[in-house]
């Protein structure tokens, strides 16, 4: 699957006849250092890198993000999907402890008299919450960063250059775009458009005359609410929470947690300010944002516009539009359409071209894709609509989900349902066509039969039930403990993972039943990417050395997001690589590694037997594999009668003042000779970490 769509990819590109391709020294206007703008600007230049073609990209931005309130921020509710987070960890983008306000692992769906909680996959902390800006107006003690910053400064660190302006004019000379601000105009060889659905810089584009015509928006309604660390931990938890209410204003409504904060956002067709009032007031909503002493008030509130999907002709000559301004998911998931949209334009400029030809061949696709999406989430949501409506659909809804979460092994229909749905982790169209399944709706209109007529107890809601304690707030994915096995070989496998922090280390149990050690894993390394490819089953076991944590990657997202994008795969195939290469080098060695001769006092004991009573010998060689030695006869050792194999400790006394170096062996011969009893034995850490400092030891000696 992997090597087809690689293989497609460059026959495509080798086919390219582009009239208008960007060559050493294009230079690249990027308008808005959103999401999609950075994104844009750091995969443009990463994928030039790797064809030596040296491009300069200039980003316009008129905001300061590291600013507290509206002038530093993005306006949104701060939700960086699954999905995202484990694409990016594969592309190589961690979000850092200080940019992650909380890393989320559940779901709480809230009807007006029930809760349900979801438990993420694996429960694992998948979804992270941040602040696009600087952060609340008038917060204090700020130990946070900016999403936004962080992503435009990773652009940076690739080479890009930030015009703090604002856009005022684009004009069309000699063939090319020229971007103006009040102090500036320069001439480029593509002007891409990342300015959101909240400015007027549309206008500017639309008026060139090649089509563009940028997506409508709806208003909407964001808040932050200074609860306090504790009050947010202790009643909202990690979890996000989602209101199921019949409130034909909404369409949408959620509280994140965040630090000290939580962000109210809601989407709808007339969120205004009488609506929030009515809905801070219900009793389902109040309970979760009032600490006692009435209701707390805003920090910080906007109302944005939130894009309605997709522009008319998001491309022309020399020109593309991505992110909000170009296309996006419908209410969900919108810095994850920014990633997606972004990554396809830059792989179009650099690999095919900057014709409206080229864009409508490698980029229009990835739109198109989104488009069609949003048709079967406009379908759902009609489905929520009609569930919010009808109460018996609602208590149906809410039995169902929380059978399914009691069992532990259970098909979860539902929950992936609702989970999909809310988190915007899987395409709509995955999720319509899941809803179609025989068992899924069976069991739904068994449920709805049963919750008909009949009053639900509320369930109380306990944040006890959703917290994981061996997590940070700030952490992202999950967390194992010394020697807890990641992954066991052997088992069934659907998912790889992604080093965050901590060691691993790779062993695989031969024959014999002994291990051997294959490598050590760090942060940044990936592991158990083979289950994914073709094999179900895990070739090797990882255990973490010491506090290991890893982001699990779903062999769903991974496939899509290469079936996608090829070039995802990129990072990937270069960890591999790397992989093999070392691996390469360690089998060199090991095959270096000849026997060598040596006369070194040891002391060997058997296991069980105490270090008083070790006996003494002489090793008189020694390799990578194991060790030969002496022992006197008429010793323990050296009368065995029992001559099979047995494992030893041997102790080799270094001269020097060298603390002695032990290591354990298995006998795997005794000889009868003159000078004693010849044992020859492997080392049961085949990797021999004693081997290279006794080797480094015999070559000074
Ligand atoms: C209420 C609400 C809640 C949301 N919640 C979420 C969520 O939880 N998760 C999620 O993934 N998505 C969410 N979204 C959607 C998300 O905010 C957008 O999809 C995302 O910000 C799009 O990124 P972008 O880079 O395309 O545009 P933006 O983030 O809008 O960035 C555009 C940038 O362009 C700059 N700019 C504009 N005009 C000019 C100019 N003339 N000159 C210079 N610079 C200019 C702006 O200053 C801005 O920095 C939400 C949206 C709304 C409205």
């Amino acid at each position: 699957m992997l090597a087809k769509s690689v293989l497609k990819a460059f026959k495509s590109d080798a086919n390219n006849n582009s009239d208008i391709a960007l060559e050493n020294g294009s230079r690249i206007a990027v308008i808005g250092g959103g999401p999609a703008g950075s994104f844009f600007s750091y995969f443009v230049l990463q994928l030039a890198k790797r064809i030596d073609l040296q491009l300069c990209v200039d980003i316009y931005e008129r905001k300061n993000f590291p600013v507290f309130g509206a002038a530093g921020c993005n306006m949104c509710a701060g939700v960086i999907s699954e999905s995202l987070i484990q694409a990016l960890s594969i592309e190589g983008i961690d979000l850092p402890p200080d940019v992650v306000q909380r890393g989320v692992n559940s779901f709480v769906l809230h009807t007006s008299s029930d809760t349900a909680v979801m438990h993420a996959p694996f429960k694992e902390m998948r979804i992270a919450t941040v602040y696009r800006g600087g952060g609340p107006r008038g917060a204090s003690n700020v130990t946070w960063k900016s999403f936004d910053n962080y992503l435009l400064e990773l652009a940076k660190s690739y080479g890009v250059q930030v015009i703090a302006e604002k856009v005022t004019d684009l004009t069309w000379i000699n063939d090319r775009p020229q971007v103006h601000t009040a102090k500036t105009t320069h001439e480029y060889d593509l002007v891409v458009g990342a300015f959101g659905v909240n400015s007027p810089a549309g206008e500017l584009f639309e008026k060139l005359g090649f089509g563009y015509k940028q997506p409508g928006g709806k208003k909407t309604y964001n808040c932050e609410l200074d609860l306090g660390t504790d009050f947010v931990s202790n009643t909202l938890g990690s979890a996000m929470h989602a209101f199921l209410l019949n409130l034909p204003n909404m369409d949408f409504g959620a509280l994140v947690p965040k630090g000290n904060y939580a962000t109210l956002c809601l989407i709808g067709k007339k969120i205004d300010s009488e609506f929030v009032t009515y809905f801070k007031e219900l009793e389902t909503v109040k309970n979760l944002i009032n600490k006692g002493d009435g209701a707390v008030p805003a920090s910080c509130q906007c109302s944005p516009l939130c894009s309605l999907g997709a522009a008319k002709q998001p491309y022309g000559d020399r020109f593309v539009f991505i992110g909000d301004c170009g296309m996006s998911r419908l209410n969900k998931d919108g810095i994850g359409s920014a990633y997606r949209t972004a990554k396809a334009a830059a792989v179009t400029a650099v690999f095919s071209g900057v014709s409206a030809q080229d864009f409508r061949r490698r980029f229009w696709p990835m739109c198109k894709a989104i488009r069609m999406d949003n048709q079967f989430g406009k379908l759902l949501y009609l489905f929520v609509d009609l569930v919010k409506k009808a109460d018996f659909l609602t208590r149906g809804v809410m039995r169902t989900t929380k059978i399914e979460q009691g069992k532990e092994n259970s098909k979860r229909f539902m929950s992936m349902i609702l989970w999909d749905m809310f988190t915007g982790s899987a395409p709509y169209r995955a999720v319509f066509f899941r809803s179609l399944n025989p068992r899924f709706i069976a069991s739904f209109i068994w449920n709805i039969l049963l919750a008909f007529g009949r009053e639900v107890e509320v369930t109380p809601y306990h944040t006890e039930d959703i917290e994981e304690p061996s997590m940070e707030r700030t952490d992202l994915g999950k967390v194992y403990n010394d020697g807890e096995i990641i992954v066991r070989q052997g088992e069934k496998g659907n998912c790889m993972y992604v080093m965050q922090s901590g060691d691993a280390e790779v062993v695989q149990i031969g024959h014999d039943k002994k291990e051997i050690r294959l490598t050590v894993l760090t942060k940044g390394d990936v592991f158990g990417e083979m289950a994914l490819f073709q094999e179900e089953v895990r070739s090797a076991t990882v255990r973490a050395l010491g506090k290991v944590r890893v982001i699990v990657v779903d062999k769903r997202i991974f496939l899509k997001r290469v079936h996608e994008d090829p070039s995802f795969a990129f990072t990937l195939l270069q960890k591999m690589t790397r992989r093999i290469v070392n691996l390469n080098a360690a089998m060199k060695e090991r095959r270096r590694s000849g026997r060598e001769k040596l006369t070194l006092p040891v002391l060997i004991g058997e296991a069980n037997v105490a270090p008083d009573n070790y006996e003494s010998g002489t090793a008189i060689d020694i390799s990578i594999l194991g060790i030969r030695f002496l022992v006197p006869k008429g010793t323990l050792l050296g009368s065995k009668e029992d001559r099979e194999s047995t494992e030893f400790t041997v102790i080799l006394t270094l001269s020097d003042d060298q603390k002695p170096i032990e290591v354990k062996c298995q006998s795997r011969y005794f000889l009868d000779t003159e000078g004693g009893i010849e044992i020859g034995a492997n080392f049961v850490d085949p990797d021999a970490q004693i081997y290279q400092p006794l080797r480094q030891y015999l070559k000074n000696h």
